[in-house]
This record gives C-alpha cells, structure tokens and sequence, in this order.
C-alpha cells in the first residue's frame, strides 16, 4: 500500500485542508508600530486600514476562520482599552463582518496586550488578583460580542473564567456568541516570540502562578472537565507540537467536545529559522507538523503557517 503515490493516498488517514486552520491577526491600533515581527518571519501586525487586504487574501485561500489580537495605543493598570466602546478588537471585528460573511471571527479575550504590567489579570500585591479579573474579562467578552464576533477565546488560565464569561454574555444577550476556552495551556518557553507580536511579555515575575506546568498530562484532564462544564463551546490546547500526548488524551477523554491546538510562535520561528538556513525544508516540515497536529485529535489549528500551508495544499 505504500508502492505508489495513488496507493499512499488511498492509504492515508489524515488529511489536512486550508478549514482547519485559524489564521492568527495582530491589529494595531498605533500605526507607527504596525509592521514586520522580527522574531516571527511572515507575520506582520497591521492595522484596521490594511484589514481588507488581509481578509481579501485569508478568503482566496479558502480558510474558514481568523483569530484576533488587538494591540491598543495606550495601556494601563486597569486595562481600560480592552474593552471601551472603541476598542481596536471590536473595530476590526466589525470591519471583517462588513467585508465577509464567510468568515468566522474569533477574538482573543485576555489583558496582558492592555495592562501596562503586562500580565494577564488585575495585579493587587505583585500577584494576579483572580476574581477582579473575571469581571473585566466578562466586560471584554461583551465588548467583542456586540461586535459581531462568532467566537471569544479567553486565553489567561483564570479561574472559573469560562462560567463568568458565558454569565456575563448572556447577561447582555449575547447568547449566540460562543466560548472557545484555552483550557489546557501551559507555562511553556515557546511563546517568546508572541510576545514580541502582541506586546504582552510580563514586566516582572513570570505566568507559572496561572499557567500550567508542563511535566502535568492529568492536570490538563482536570482543566478541560472543569471548562467543559462551565459551558465552553470548544477547548484548546497550548502549546501543540511538545504536547501531542496531552492533545491525544484530551480527545479521547473528551471526544464529543471540539478540540482547539495552537502551534505558537516559537514552533513557527524555529521552523522559519531552520527553513531560511537551509537546514530543513520548511514547507515540508511545516505539513508535517500540521498533520502530526490534526492526527493527534485537533478539530482545528491555530497556526502562523494558516496561509502558506493552505497556499501549499491548493498547489
Ligand atoms: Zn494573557
């Protein structure tokens, strides 16, 4: 069954196609700081004028779905701009839905690219004051929804984040808007390059107090229950390529709940960097991981390769 390339194709048992990949943005609401991520070859941060062009090219690939971050001009403590009425993300989302119907928007709903402390809640005493948090990450959920946004991705590992989004969404009645939860993400030294993308790097101390330790598997069985029974639509697991394991057990454990893997910045820049030296064909290598990802039991990838890799399969 392996003689001929028909006969690999008959064989084959996972397929990849340009629908399973969310396509990360960054917009910026400072267009001085909008360009080219350095650490991150190929993503460049843009702005709500430049949207259309993005979206016009995401569209022509055929993939289905975007993922928005939003860069905000001014950050405070209290991270006001993330969720006032004229926040970069609900400008964009409102400007994709304007452009395309076919489209699903998904929005990023953390702090840490608003807090001039760069962590991912309210800080009261160095530390990340969970409960204060919920609350504006339920007004940042509103924010987004009344925006048109099909999806809210609450990214920072607080507690009980999951129960007081859906409460504070349906509050506003916005009960249409679904919840994809990072569930399951880890405290993991492959988000360097992120953070030059979203300006989200803490001033000070690190995330291992939110975030998962990656020696656990079954911690990550405990954080998809507790989200799943908060009401999240869709779970995720972060990073993807050192964490096959976690996404294998996470499907089989929960195979009736539609599983999220996010192939962060540093699996993407380590392939760029390979793949410009010549060490490593990227293109290959990138597929490869892209469906090593799916067969482990992914439903959907969040990756920076979402466009080469569907330009690649339409090829
Ligand atoms: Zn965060």
């Amino acid at each position: 069954m392996r003689n001929t390339p028909a006969l690999r194709e008959l064989r084959r048992e996972t397929r990849l196609s340009p629908a399973d990949f969310i396509h990360p943005i960054f917009v910026v609401e400072d267009r001085s700081t909008a360009g080219p991520v350095s650490s991150m070859p190929g993503v460049v941060r843009i702005t709500l004028d430049t949207l259309d062009r993005e979206i016009e090219s995401v569209n022509s690939l055929g993939i289905r779905s975007v993922l928005l971050f939003g860069i905000p001009a001014t950050k405070r403590p209290d991270a006001a701009s993330a969720f006032s009425n004229e926040n970069v993300v609900s400008r964009s989302v409102e400007k994709i839905k304007s452009i395309s119907d076919r489209l699903a928007v998904i929005t990023d709903v953390c702090l840490c690219s608003y807090t001039d402390h760069g962590h991912c809640g309210v800080i009261r005493e160095e530390k990340v004051d969970n409960d204060a948090t919920l609350e504006l990450l339920g007004k940042m959920a509103v924010a987004h929804a009344r925006s048109g946004a099909d999806l809210v991705a609450p990214s920072g590992m607080m507690d009980g984040m999951v129960a007081a989004i859906r409460g504070a969404l349906d509050s506003a009645k916005c009960h249409d808007t679904g919840i994809l939860s990072y569930a399951v993400k880890y405290a993991s030294s492959f988000y360097g390059p992120f953070r030059d993308a979203a300006e989200s790097a803490p001033a000070f101390g690190d995330r291992h107090s939110y975030q998962m330790d990656p020696a656990n598997a079954l911690e990550a069985l405990a954080e998809a229950r507790l989200d799943i029974e908060e009401g999240a639509d869709a779970i995720m697991v972060k990073p993807a390529i050192a964490y096959l394991d976690v996404i294998r057990r996470v499907k089989d454990n929960f195979p009736d709940v539609p599983l999220a893997a996010y192939q962060v910045s540093g699996e993407y820049s380590m392939i760029k960097a390979a793949g410009a030296n010549g060490w490593l064909d990227e293109k290959k290598v990138a597929l490869e991981s892209l469906t090593s990802i799916k067969r482990a039991g992914a439903n959907m990838i969040i990756t920076y390769f979402a466009k080469d890799a569907a330009a690649w399969l339409q090829a």
